[in-house]
């Protein structure tokens, strides 16, 4: 696409959450803004190839597990419960190409250029796009950098996306693995590996320290685990993987080291790497530019995201923080609201944190690990959805609300959700942290019944006068 005049207010680079998002706050703001995009569709990994399709497929994936294995808890009976692997696919696609297509019609609504290409910064609030038919050269008094990031992979293990995949390569399978092996047991491990696993692969999942999702509660990973484990997913803890060997075509071996066995092999038919991912910064120009990063490869930046160059910025995967797309989006209205003159920030203290499996695990706030080391004396409690009318209603007996608060002010300091719905829950429990709000505010608020909202109610409820459903 042409840019038409190369000089703007601003020049974001990268469309992702972060950078579209940046780039529409700051167009309403009444700056002139181009955003360039190397990939051919705006968006980045969360619509094209991350949060959207994956949540596309874990949906009909549950369907068609609740179609083979609850429907007949209901007396409902289905003759021939069948899976047309291609429009499963093809249903995902249509979902991504309507997203990235919105953000396009986005753009215009705004008068956002967008501008497809390489981005290079260069020292003198230039950025140099390289383009199919050759270069051009944009200027700008910002430049912000949301390049977002890509998967990491480990030694020994090559993605070839034909035998051994990413989550890129596993979003666009074409077959569905007789077995499959899963390295790390963190949020794409376990959506993924419960997409398959729904759709009967045999799944292990090979993580490598002592819990499933590090970094949450540790009764969220616990629990999630047997849950999983009751639905046939297979799990092995601590250990090391030394290398994924193709053999040929759909025979792979992976070899690991656990804490009883050394060089233990497992065969599978598909690998899935799942352990992480690293900020994307290739070519952007930061040494030459004299843009600092730190010893994850992450840009380093002060409290208003400006970056060790002046006049340039950096939001979302590519700087610290944990890699969510709503924290990306949220820096990216912050930046440019501080660009523009008006205060802003951004609490990192009330980022909720959403793992699509089914229960559904959502986290915000701290952990009881964490308020335990800060040497804080904390108030829990655990309501469980079984004692939830809703949740009964839905079929849905697993999990709990947890709920912590400071013992002496009552103020609410975490809380962790394992159950139903627990991405929607979340919200209300983000905004009480939001507002420094105490358990006997939630537990005072009127929730409507019958709703799963309102085992929230009562574990609040269980850390002052007491729950009345338990
Ligand atoms: P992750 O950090 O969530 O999990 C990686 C897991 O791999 C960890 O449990 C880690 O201990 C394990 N691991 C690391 N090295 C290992 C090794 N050598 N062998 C075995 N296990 C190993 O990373 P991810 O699942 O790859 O996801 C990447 C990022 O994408 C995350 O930061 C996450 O925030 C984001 N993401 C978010 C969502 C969501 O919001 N629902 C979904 C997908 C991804």
């Amino acid at each position: 696409m042409s840019p038409g005049n190369s000089s703007y207010d601003l020049i974001v680079i990268g469309a992702g959450p972060g950078g579209y998002v940046a780039a529409i706050r700051a167009a309403q703001l009444g700056m002139k803004v181009a955003c360039v995009e190397k990939d051919k569709t705006l968006g980045g990994t969360c619509l094209n190839v991350g949060c959207i399709p994956s949540k596309a497929l874990l949906e009909s994936s549950e369907l068609y597990a609740q179609a083979k294995h609850k429907l007949s808890e209901h007396g409902i009976g289905v003759e021939k419960v069948s899976l047309d692997l291609k429009k499963f696919m093809e249903r995902k696609e249509k979902i991504v190409k309507q997203l990235t297509g919105g953000i396009a019609l986005l753009f215009k609504k705004n008068k956002i250029t967008p501008v497809t290409g390489t981005a290079q910064i260069q020292k003198d609030k230039q950025v140099v796009v390289t383009q199919s038919g050759g270069a051009l050269t944009l200027t700008a008094p910002h430049i912000l950098i949301a390049t977002g990031s890509r998967p990491t992979t480990i030694p020994g293990v090559v993605v070839d996306q034909k035998n051994i995949f990413d989550s890129t390569g596993a979003l666009s399978l074409d077959r569905i693995p007789k077995e499959m092996v899963v390295i790390g047991g963190g949020y794409i491990g376990l959506e993924l590996g419960s997409v398959f696993l729904r759709l009967g692969s045999e799944v292990t999942i090979l993580e490598a320290l002592d819990q499933i999702l590090p970094g949450m509660d540790r009764d969220l990973g616990k629990n999630l685990q047997r849950i999983l484990e009751k639905q046939g997913m297979n799990f092995k803890l601590q250990v090391q993987v030394n290398k994924a060997n193709v053999k040929k075509d759909q025979d792979i071996e992976v070899d690991y080291d656990s804490v009883d066995v050394q060089s233990a092999k497992i065969k599978c038919d598909a690998v899935l790497v799942a352990v992480g991912r690293k900020p994307y910064t290739d070519g952007l120009g930061l040494s030459e530019a004299g843009i600092q990063t730190d010893e994850k490869g992450r840009i380093i930046c002060n409290e208003n995201f400006e970056t060790t160059c002046a006049g340039v910025y950096a939001i979302g995967d590519v700087i610290a923080g944990p890699m969510l797309a709503h924290k990306a989006s949220e820096e990216g209205v912050a930046v440019v609201e501080v660009m523009s003159g008006k205060g802003a920030s951004v609490n990192y203290s009330a980022i909720p944190g959403v793992v699509y499996t089914w229960p559904e695990v959502a986290s915000v706030g701290l952990t009881e690990e964490a308020v335990k080391q800060k040497g804080i004396n904390p108030q829990i409690f655990k309501f469980p959805f079984l004692a939830n009318g809703r949740a009964l209603v839905l079929g849905e007996k697993e999990g709990f609300v947890k709920l912590i608060a400071d013992k002496e002010s009552d103020r609410l300091l975490g809380a962790h959700l394992l159950g139903p719905r627990a991405s929607d829950l979340i919200a209300e429990l983000t905004l009480a942290m939001e507002y420094q709000a105490c358990a006997e505010d939630i537990a005072r608020t009127i929730h409507a019944h019958p709703t799963l909202a309102e085992a929230v109610k009562e574990a609040a409820l269980g850390l002052g006068s007491g729950a009345i459903h338990l």
